[in-house]
């Protein structure tokens, strides 16, 4: 694996550790906190779930408008924004990194996909690269490019306090249907080591003949953690597991100036630690042990070796989803 934080950067490491150290320290007392309040959070949440009744969808179309790897002529990012449409409305999962690159912006434009055509707004979790870029989670306003059209007040369906301006706000605190028959699993939270106690929402939808489709965008609270909600909340067996499940095991997407952002961030362990090759077994176990029948991997937060390994050894008919790409479920 290349460095995580370039020789470049030692030096200076080297030099400002008498404030770094302490820092860390700070830091490595309050990521314990989070992760103790999200280990109960996320328990009385699961606990308290009462299931509900999913609509059963004809069909479930997903677009993809941004994710790392794409189709020729359409941009790769390391950003996810997914567009799902059914028989009962449309509904955009996430926007990227909004106006700060121009990945969503051209490919909606070359699909022929704007505001038009969407009956709401789903943000998975307020980072970046699914909010709409770093200015939109430094002023917690979720940002899409002027391209696509305006809102005009259309519900966006947030996990955690923020603005989206255009929209008419709605912070979901648990499980519940959206629209389009699209439902969510409620915030699971997932203490962060730098990024502090982060909430995200999962979709999840009943496909006819089919079964349950779930859907992350960064999966920080694990997909073994999601499932375990949608279970709790449907006893329709899953058929299709798709998203991000943040594997960046031998290097990140989105470096910066030699610092692999991914790898140090987002990843649940103290910044000392790696996501290993360990974790992933841990983690295909589990998916074989769900038995999804299909899997659709995002590669904006996990390694093409991670992605290589997951496609040899998930069970499931398995697949990495490109940008450009419409997937029928
Ligand atoms: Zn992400
Ligand atoms: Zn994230």
């Amino acid at each position: 694996m290349p460095f995580r934080i370039s020789p470049f950067w030692w030096p200076v490491l080297g030099v400002a550790s008498p404030i770094i150290l302490p820092f860390l320290a700070v830091k490595n007392k309050r990521f314990k906190k989070n992760c103790g309040i999200a280990l109960d959070l996320n328990k009385n949440r699961i606990d308290n779930a009462e299931p509900f009744e999913l609509p059963e969808l004809e069909f479930l179309e997903l677009t993809i408008l941004v994710e790392e790897k794409a189709e020729e002529g359409y941009l790769g990012d390391a950003g996810v924004s997914y567009l799902f449409r059914t028989n009962l409305g449309s509904l955009l999962f996430d926007v990227g990194f909004g106006p700060e690159r121009p990945a969503l912006a051209h490919n909606a434009a070359k699909l022929g996909v704007n505001m038009d055509q969407v009956d709401s707004l789903v943000i998975s979790h307020l980072h970046p690269d699914h909010m709409g870029g770093l200015k939109a989670s430094l002023l917690n306003n979720v940002s899409l490019p002027k391209e696509l059209g305006l809102p005009n007040g259309k519900p966006c369906f947030l996990p955690a306090k923020s603005e989206a301006k255009g929209f008419e706000c709605e912070q979901i605190d648990s499980p519940q249907l959206l629209n389009a028959g699209i439902a969510s699993t409620g915030p699971l939270a997932r203490g962060l080591f730098f990024l502090g106690l982060t909430e995200e929402q999962a979709l999840f939808a009943h496909v006819k003949n089919k079964g349950v489709v779930i859907f992350t965008g960064c999966g920080h609270p694990t997909i073994e953690l999601i499932v375990q909600m949608v279970k709790r909340l449907s006893n329709i067996d899953i058929y299709a597991i798709g998203g991000g499940l943040h594997f960046p095991v031998t290097g990140g997407r989105g470096n910066r100036m030699g610092i692999q952002i991914q790898t140090i961030m987002g990843t649940g362990k103290p910044v000392w630690q790696k996501i290993t090759d360990d974790d992933l077994s841990n983690t295909v176990a589990s998916l074989n042990d769900i038995e999804p029948k299909k899997v659709f991997l995002s590669g904006h937060d996990s390694c093409d070796h991670s992605l290589e390994r997951m496609k040899h050894e998930l069970n499931a008919e398995t697949e990495v989803l490109k940008a450009g790409v419409t997937y029928r479920l």
